[in-house]
């Protein structure tokens, strides 16, 4: 895949970028161990510093950076502001919060004072996604950075101006040279990079496939590694449910991000006695959003990330129509140019068929009719993803039941799945492990060093 920028909204081809040949990589990894022989040594306060510098510039140039968000992948124009602006607070929290989580951890023995010290671990490699350019590379960035590691980030190849924007970020935020750098490689220079014994973890937001590789690499190289990957995330609806409430979440959470968000609620598991009104009124709403430019206010859904991502979508909603699902709305491609595709709401999906077990990542409401609360968690856990997923009920024995039952890393009640700093997050299944964010994210990338002073 070329390393270039091309503009969904129109499918022009705007700047391409050559890849770093080998010895400029090789400088780049000699920079990145040189300066964590230097980061290792500052102290959280110095560390905090920085951070809430780099919030600072993340703040002042929201609009900005935004702006290259929405012409490299597509996203709407507020919810790119929004993404660099929830960045910054991530960087905040982190500064204001990391050096209480990696704090000595003492063991009670009488015979010797015993603890436990977070030591950072070196240079992390982080492969990420285009669906979030900015807060998928902060969401690992903060936390390592605050422990003392340094990053490497490889981005998506689509996305290079963001990866090179971020990179400026932490260069104009006084961090000290190589603590923070992007490598324009392709993914194939992944496997070689974790080969390299300078580079001590690396951490994977993406694919299935790409998590699969990935973790491989890692593991033949005894590297620790995080594997933030696919979701189908679940949305359960039984009949306590504020319905109204309900259809604007489920719609809301369907779409945002132009519905590639590994936690957009993908599959609707609709109780039997509010299924045929959930679905009108999903129909309803999700008809009447404005499709188009995401550079434009009045926009409610721009375009998906590639003309490939287009082709698949596509190909996997025909495919579930053909194996007997009902479509109520969307299902057509748009003529013309950028890479858009109709928001859609399918029914009576069928076993076997691709809406039963992929991931559609794309504005695409699949709905089940579940018979009673057995039967949503049975459908719920029918999947190969386990990311995370929420459930609209009131009743408390009916949430005790799904905290327990429900195969995921996150189960959110009567709001949908959401990423925010505070909060752990991560999947199990085929959406990966480890978790990042709250004190996890800090805690992934260290030497949980034993220490005992007699
Ligand atoms: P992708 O193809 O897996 O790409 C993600 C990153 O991995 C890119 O930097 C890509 O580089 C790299 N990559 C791809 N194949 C690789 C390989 N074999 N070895 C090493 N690196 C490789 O993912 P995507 O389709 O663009 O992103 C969407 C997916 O990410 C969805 O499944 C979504 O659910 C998931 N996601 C998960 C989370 C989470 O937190 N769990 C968050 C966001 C997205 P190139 O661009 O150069 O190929």
């Amino acid at each position: 895949m070329a390393i270039a920028t091309v503009n969904p909204a129109t499918g022009e081809r705007i700047r391409e970028f050559d890849a770093l040949g080998e010895k400029e990589l090789e400088q780049k990894v000699a920079l990145a161990a040189e300066a964590f022989a230097g980061q290792r040594r500052t102290s959280f306060a110095e560390r905090a510093e920085l951070l809430r510098r780099t919030a600072g510039i993340l703040e002042e140039e929201a609009e900005a950076l935004g702006r290259i968000a929405t012409l490299e992948m597509g996203k709407t124009r507020p919810a790119a502001v929004a993404e660099v602006r929830k960045s910054a607070a991530g960087c905040r929290w982190y500064a204001d919060h990391g050096e209480e989580m990696l704090a000595d951890q003492p063991w009670p023995v009488e015979r010797a004072r015993v603890f436990t010290r977070y030591e950072p671990l070196g240079p992390v490699l982080a492969v990420m996604p285009w669906n979030f350019p900015y807060w998928q590379v902060f969401r690992f960035a903060a936390p390592a950075l605050i422990a003392g590691n340094v990053g490497l980030l490889k981005h998506a190849s689509n996305v290079p101006q963001v990866a090179l924007a971020i990179e400026d970020v932490f260069r104009r935020a006084g961090w000290p040279d190589g603590v923070f750098q992007s490598l324009l490689v392709p993914s194939s220079a992944v496997e070689g990079l974790l080969g390299d014994d300078r580079i001590r973890a690396a951490t994977l937001t993406g694919s299935e496939p790409a998590g699969r590789e990935v973790g491989a690499a890692a593991g033949r190289n005894i590297k620790p590694s995080v594997l933030e990957l696919g979701g189908s995330d679940a949305f359960v609806v039984l009949p306590s449910a504020d319905l109204a409430k309900a259809v604007e979440s489920a719609v809301q959470s369907r779409i945002l991000n132009n519905g590639q968000s590994c936690i957009n609620a993908k599959r609707f598991i609709v109780h039997r006695e509010i299924a045929g009104e959930f679905t009108r009124q999903v129909t309803e709403r999700m008809a009447a959003l404005t499709v188009g430019d995401p550079a434009k206010d009045d926009t409610d859904l721009g375009p998906l990330s590639s003309a490939d991502a287009v082709e698949t979508l596509h190909r996997q909603v025909t495919d579930t129509v053909r194996a007997g699902a009902r479509l109520h709305t969307g299902g057509e491609t748009v003529a013309g140019p950028g890479f858009y595709y109709p928001p859609t709401v399918l029914t009576d999906i069928p076993d076997g068929s691709p809406g039963q077990h992929e991931e559609f990542f794309g504005p695409v409401a699949l709905i089940w009719q579940a018979e009673d609360l057995d039967d949503a968690i049975r459908i719920a856990n029918d999947s190969p993803f386990g990311l995370g997923g929420s459930a609209w009920t009131t009743d408390p024995a009916e949430q005790e039941r799904l905290i327990t039952e429900i195969e995921t890393g996150m189960v959110y009640f009567n709001e949908f799945t959401q990423s925010t700093p505070e909060v752990p997050f991560g999947g199990v299944k085929n959406s990966g492990y480890g978790r990042e964010l709250a004190s996890f994210g800090p805690r992934t990338f260290v030497n949980a060093k034993t220490v005992w002073l007699a």
